[in-house]
């Protein structure tokens, strides 16, 4: 770049500022810059509008984003992060008839909604009730409702297990250290039937070392179970049951399953 060639290029017009008062048919009054361009004057407009208008295209940014994680983590498991026939169970159709329920569903509903700061602690919930007392219903809605903003995947025990054991086959596409990473590195893990005693030993300790990863990552779990708190203690074993109650939470579903009031009635 040489001076000589500035000194040719064309003169912009000039740019003279001034300020006027406006009103914004939403917002109110607000101070408006104007710019004349040559013979053309701009105003700009309201700055409230324009913030929302803003923040709406980065929210709107931030949802495509979280899409775009979930449809990739998705195609990696080869698997839906939620199970379409359970995409119906919403904390809004969640039916909390008890003060207990109530309780429940309000844990639930302020883990979803304080989701960034449990992503930060890598909470812990256990939810422990009967089958048919909800605790699905809620850990789904949970994740339903993250999964504006983050990645989720909702698996029964087994089948988190039966991903890390597809891996030891000696044609497997996949590492077992690749799925553990996939395992760990989503926002939330919900691992149903948890305590339920299954397979060979090898196959409980990658159960383990899921959970374990996870806590060490500080990734947010929640883990479902039939167990109570000796139980679960029994099958985690001490050292990861105490893991489990540093920064975690124990919800009790100690109702009727209301699929045990549907066949008794
Ligand atoms: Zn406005």
């Amino acid at each position: 770049m040489d001076g000589s060639h500035n000194s040719l290029a064309p003169r912009l017009p000039l740019i003279t500022q001034s300020e006027r008062q406006d009103t914004c048919p939403d917002h109110g009054e607000f101070t408006s810059a104007g710019f004349k361009i040559g013979s053309t004057m701009r105003w700009i407009g309201c700055p409230e509008c324009s913030r929302l208008h803003q923040e709406a295209a980065k929210a709107a940014e931030a949802v495509k984003a979280a899409e775009h994680a979930q449809r990739v983590l998705e195609q990696r498991l080869d698997r839906s992060g939620i199970p379409l026939r359970y995409r119906s169970k919403t904390f809004q159709s969640f039916i909390a008839d008890t003060d207990a329920k109530e309780v429940a569903l309000a844990e639930a509903m302020e883990f979803a909604s304080n989701f960034d700061a449990h992503l930060q602690a890598g909470t812990v919930i256990v939810m422990s009730g009967l089958p048919g007392t909800g605790k699905s219903h809620l850990a789904i809605a949970i994740a339903q409702t993250i999964m504006a903003q983050r990645t989720a995947l909702y698996t029964s025990a087994i089948d988190a297990v039966r991903m890390i054991r597809d891996t030891w086959r000696r044609d497997s596409p996949r590492t077992e250290t690749e799925v553990l990473d996939m395992l760990a590195s989503v926002h939330l893990l919900v691992l149903d039937e948890v305590g339920v005693q299954y397979g060979t030993d090898a196959e409980q300790v990658s159960l383990f070392d899921i959970i374990d990863k996870r806590y060490r990552d500080m990734m947010p779990t929640i883990l479902l179970t039939n167990q109570n708190k000796a139980g679960m203690k029994a099958f985690l074993g001490d050292r990861s049951f105490d893991r489990l109650r540093e920064g975690g939470k124990w919800i009790t579903f100690d109702w009727e399953s209301h699929r045990g009031k549907v066949t008794a009635a």
